[in-house]
């Protein structure tokens, strides 16, 4: 299988607002042109992949199910808007983790590599012509770290970023045309 470039975005202030250790459904709501940026990243073929710190498990503050059950949610409203997620990556570790077995050093949670690593090699991702997008300095470690191109986002527009991405690194990539 031919590698593909990916786009992997982090969740929270990239795509949905963080209130603060975010896992509640009711607490969902996007961030400024995600759904669009979401929608133009698939029109163009590439496919997207969320990888997210979630210290919040290891902390204590929600079960790993709650997790599944916010990013079910965002998937299921990026699908709803023509946005779709392939796969999500997550880091339940924190160095003051309460569940001891989550305390502990670990390679995914950014600025580790391993979410994103794990995830290329699992669906055959070309890492070199691939983009990370976050809005920490530790998600723009983590693209780096694993080899790709990494953007940091200032939080005002998705959909903006999306496009100058798509500009920047895959102008060879052809919206379709509409018939
Ligand atoms: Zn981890």
């Amino acid at each position: 299988m031919k590698k593909q470039p990916a786009i992997f975005l982090d969740r929270d202030d990239t795509l949905n607002i963080d209130v603060s250790y975010t896992y509640k459904v009711s607490d969902f709501d996007w961030v400024r042109g995600a759904p669009e940026a979401l929608k133009l990243f698939s029109k163009v073929g590439l496919d997207v992949f969320i990888v997210t710190n979630q210290g919040g498990i290891g902390r204590g503050l929600y079960a790993e199910s709650d997790m599944h059950h916010f990013n079910d949610h965002l998937i299921a409203e990026a699908a709803a808007l023509g946005g779709h997620i392939k796969d999500i990556a997550f880091c339940p570790h924190h160095p003051e983790a309460v569940i001891s077995t989550l305390r502990t050093p670990c390679l995914c949670r950014k600025p580790g590599h391993q979410m994103i690593t794990r995830l290329a090699e699992k669906w055959s991702v070309d890492l070199a012509t691939s983009v990370m997008i976050g809005d920490r300095d530790s998600d723009v470690a983590a693209g780096r770290a694993a080899g790709c191109h990494a953007y940091l986002f200032d939080g005002t527009d998705l959909h903006e970023l999306a496009k100058h991405v798509i500009n920047q690194h895959f102008s060879n990539l052809r919206v379709p045309a509409c018939r």
